[in-house]
């Protein structure tokens, strides 16, 4: 049973209040929608409602898939026979930049339509049944819904991203009941889940043969996308559509409203500028992860962002991602696309990998030092093993680890993770 070594995540009430919950939406699809379901709090985040008590038993395997609670890292020997298996960005068997040949699904999508073409490609070839992936909810415009999709077009209408909470995981034992296969299609920690799922139920190595995934930086509240709303002078209620990218790259922030009025706002302007009254205010659990960059994913989809004087540009161009094939599964799955072409490929070196992603460099090297100040603090704290530890402190070096540690302590000392549970 995965539990911390001081004993302290015992249920999901614990998990939530102390700011380890990621959002998956995986407990409440093992533990039934009569016993848990997952709801949006007043702190605007999603998460698990115990309805009705839990046995040992299943709390237990809650605490085995719970991203919150465990993870395991990538096994070397995914790279034994080809590519490379880096400090920091993981198990890389092969690399490219590139995006989608549909020119409609490239300008659509949040960067060059990678996830929605290679989810469209497995659907197409008959490789999935179906493929499980989030949306923009059709009731409430700035929240998003978990999607189970069955044809292209269902695909398709999930490109974009999402900066909120979503649930993804929570229809997946009722598709793996159903002897469906599945793509799923969604981020890091989420991908994480369904690993530790693979740990305890044998059918998910046969039935969710692909995973893809995101570069994270965090996941925000709703009430980031109320405020943006709300600086537009408009309600959450005026709002029937709520786009946080895509149409571009990385293409505006868009509001239509139901008097047909619409409201964009640049990719900078949302989250490089400071005179704006939202903050990119993502979980606890964000700012202790230490895969944000889907290592245990079958391929890594991130931007692969124009550079301009050493630095990511956002300003607007084609769409373009890198896929990153973590697997001989993505690895295969990648090529197939290509040859089939349904996706476009030009070569990509880890050298810009790390200049285009650097802020996932630091996260990496001071993620040790962080959940070691969750123990030092005598927080309930995740078991994250196989992610090098070791060599991240290395790589920090002592000054860059101890302040990490020591901020973490300070914002763990000022209640920062700690959560309502309603
Ligand atoms: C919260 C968040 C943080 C991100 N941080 C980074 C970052 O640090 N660096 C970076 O390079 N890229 C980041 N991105 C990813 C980036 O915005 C693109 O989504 C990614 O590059 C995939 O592009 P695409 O064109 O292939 O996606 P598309 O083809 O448009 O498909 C997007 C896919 O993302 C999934 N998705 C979107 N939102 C969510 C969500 N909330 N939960 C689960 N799945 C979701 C959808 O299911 C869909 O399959 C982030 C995205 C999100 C949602
Ligand atoms: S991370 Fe997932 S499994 Fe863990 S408590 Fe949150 S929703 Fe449930
Ligand atoms: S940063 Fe990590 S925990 Fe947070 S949403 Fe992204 S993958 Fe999940």
């Amino acid at each position: 049973m995965a539990e911390d070594e001081f004993g302290q995540v015992a249920d999901l009430d614990t998990i939530v209040s102390y700011g380890l919950c990621a959002a998956c939406g995986l407990c409440e699809s093992l533990a039934g929608l009569d016993r848990v379901e997952m709801a949006l709090t007043s702190a605007g985040r999603m998460r698990p409602v115990t309805k009705s008590a839990l046995d040992d038993d299943l709390m237990a395997r809650i605490r085995d898939v719970c991203p919150g609670v465990t993870l395991v890292g990538p096994d070397p020997a995914q790279t034994d026979d080809k590519g490379t298996f880096h400090d920091i960005w993981g198990p890389i068997r092969t690399m490219a930049r590139g995006w989608s040949t549909n020119e409609d699904l490239r300008f659509s999508s949040a960067a060059g339509g990678a996830m929605t073409a290679l989810g469209c490609f497995l659907l197409e070839t008959g490789k999935v049944d179906a493929v499980v992936h989030v949306r923009a909810s059709a009731t409430s415009p700035t929240e998003t819904d978990a999607l189970v999709s069955r044809t292209v077009e269902e695909v398709r209408s999930g490109a974009q991203s999402r900066y909120g909470p979503a649930a993804p995981l929570r229809h997946i034992c009722r598709l793996l009941d159903q002897g469906e296969r599945l793509a799923v299609l969604a981020k890091p920690c989420d991908v994480a889940a369904i690993r530790n799922l693979g740990r305890i139920d044998p059918r998910v190595e046969e039935q969710i043969p692909y995973l893809i995934t995101i570069f994270c930086g965090g996941l925000p509240t709703t009430h980031t996308a109320d405020k943006i709303t709300r600086y537009h002078g408009l309600e959450p209620d005026d709002v029937t559509l709520f786009r946080w990218r895509g149409n571009g790259w990385p293409g505006p922030t868009h509001i239509e409203t139901h008097d047909g009025s619409t409201h964009d706002l640049t990719y900078d302007k949302v989250w490089y500028s400071d005179d704006v009254p939202w903050e990119y205010d993502i979980q606890f659990r964000c700012k202790i992860c230490p895969d944000a960059i889907g290592e245990l994913s079958d391929v890594s989809c991130p931007d692969a962002w124009v550079m301009i004087d050493g630095k990511p540009s956002h300003a607007e161009s084609d769409g373009a991602n890198l896929f990153i094939a973590r697997t001989p599964a993505g690895e295969e799955l990648i090529a197939e696309a290509r040859a089939a072409g349904a996706i476009a490929l030009e070569p990509f070196t880890i050298r810009e990998l790390d200049l285009q992603h650097a802020d996932h460099i630091t996260r990496k090297v001071e993620n040790p030092a962080r959940v070691r100040a969750l123990r030092a603090e005598g927080q309930p704290a995740p078991v994250f093993q196989g992610f090098r530890d070791t060599k991240m402190v290395e790589i920090a070096g002592q000054q860059q680890d101890r302040d990490a540690e020591q901020g973490t302590v300070r914002r763990l000392r000022e209640g920062a993770h700690r959560e309502p549970l309603t």
